[in-house]
């Protein structure tokens, strides 16, 4: 798990090259999905940070995988949704820290063209940047929201390196999601406005950082028994801002909006897989409370702005997606198709695959 490597190597001086917004996944599920973290302008998906890896196949025989050896296997392993075989052990790169601590700012903005200014002069001197936006806005106020870059802080020496391990947690599911369009809007509004100054500057240990979700058990149950239903997207940069403004406004006039809402820039670096989800462009991770077919019908309407922008859905955030939508996000779905291992399936991949 990510997080047992980090108490096992951040007192070492070092961290992981690539993290999501948890650390509790394996190393195998971070491999088969390709994940991205708040740096990937700087440093690209985790797939590029493997170094090699062992590949168990349901015939009995074992692959040692890497950009040079097995490297066809490598490619189609590497965001390949756990389809091709076992992953057993990996090589992973880490990269040097001076100690557990960020150095953060955090800027707010007034709609996404303030976004946009922010993240193209923040892309070369922060490795992380990510923002979150008030969906729920409406009008002049579209788009608002809060943008946080940081870079791994210089060492402390009067503060120790111990995180909080205190877990608050949601007790029950409740009988109804406690997330519903009066609550987003007057949660939104309060969380924008809770920043007063525009910039705010903090030096924080790296788990609030990285892991805000982590330390809620079971945060998943305020949606109450019908759950969620997770969404990211990519759309590239010609068309970024107009498409997402196009998204926010179906959400935000759909009356469900997303709880999460968060809005990144994937940079240059090629991603390693042949099903890697991310590319050049902006990059938008919703959590919608499931309200049946009206977020079924919200969700294509997203797809088809995202289908006509040339841009892409994320699988692993995925539950209901197209055959038409995936072969459209992912063209080298043929290439991949001879390394699916005949007795491993999915869902997901059966769902596509129709
Ligand atoms: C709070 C939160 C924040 C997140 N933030 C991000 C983010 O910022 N960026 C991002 O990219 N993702 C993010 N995610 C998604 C998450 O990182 C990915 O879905 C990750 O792949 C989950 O891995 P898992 O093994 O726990 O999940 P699972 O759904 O169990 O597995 C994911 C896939 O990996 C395969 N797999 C697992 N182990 C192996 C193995 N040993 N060999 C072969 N295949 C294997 C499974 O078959 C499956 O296809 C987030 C998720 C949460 C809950």
């Amino acid at each position: 798990m990510f997080s047992e490597i980090l108490e096992m190597v951040v007192t070492q001086g070092w961290f992981l090259p690539v993290t999501p917004g948890t650390k509790l996944i394996p190393v195998g599920g971070a491999i088969a999905n390709d994940v991205h973290g708040k740096n990937h302008h700087q440093t690209g998906t985790f797939g590029r940070h493997v170094l090699a890896f062992e590949l168990l196949r349901s015939d009995g025989s074992r692959r040692l995988c890497s950009e040079t050896e097995h490297a066809d296997w490598y490619a189609a392993t590497i965001g390949g949704l756990g389809l091709t075989g076992l992953i057993t052990w990996a090589c992973i790169q880490l990269r040097r820290i001076a100690g557990p601590w960020m150095s953060t700012e955090v800027h707010r903005f007034e709609n996404l063209a303030g976004f946009f200014r922010l993240s193209d002069v923040s892309d070369r001197d922060y490795e992380y940047t990510v923002a979150w936006i008030d969906c729920a806005a409406k009008g002049s106020a579209m788009g608002r929201g809060l943008f946080t870059r940081a870079n791994h802080a210089p060492a402390h020496p009067d503060r120790r390196p111990n995180a909080s391990t205190r877990r608050l947690g949601v007790p029950l599911v409740p009988p109804v999601s406690l997330i519903n369009p009066l609550s987003l809007s007057a949660f939104n509004t309060f969380y924008y406005h809770r920043q007063r100054q525009p910039v705010v500057h903090r030096t924080t240990h790296y788990e609030p950082h990285f892991y805000p979700l982590d330390s809620i058990r079971d945060w998943n149950r305020i949606y109450g028994p019908r759950g969620f239903l997770q969404y990211q997207c990519v759309v590239p940069p010609v068309v970024a801002e107009a498409c997402i403004e196009q998204l926010a406004r179906i959400i935000s006039t759909s009356g469900s909006g997303s709880f999460l809402a968060v809005l990144t820039q994937f940079g240059e670096l090629k991603s390693p897989g042949l099903l890697s989800f991310p590319r050049p462009g902006s990059t938008l991770a919703l959590d919608f409370p499931n309200q049946g077919n009206a977020t079924l019908r919200l969700l294509d309407r997203l797809d088809s702005v995202i289908s006509a922008a040339g841009g892409a859905i994320y699988p692993a955030k995925d539950a209901r997606m197209s055959s038409a939508v995936f072969r459209a996000s992912f063209p080298a779905w043929e290439s991949f198709r001879p390394f699916v291992d005949p007795r491993f399936s999915s869902g997901f991949w059966r769902r596509v695959m129709e």
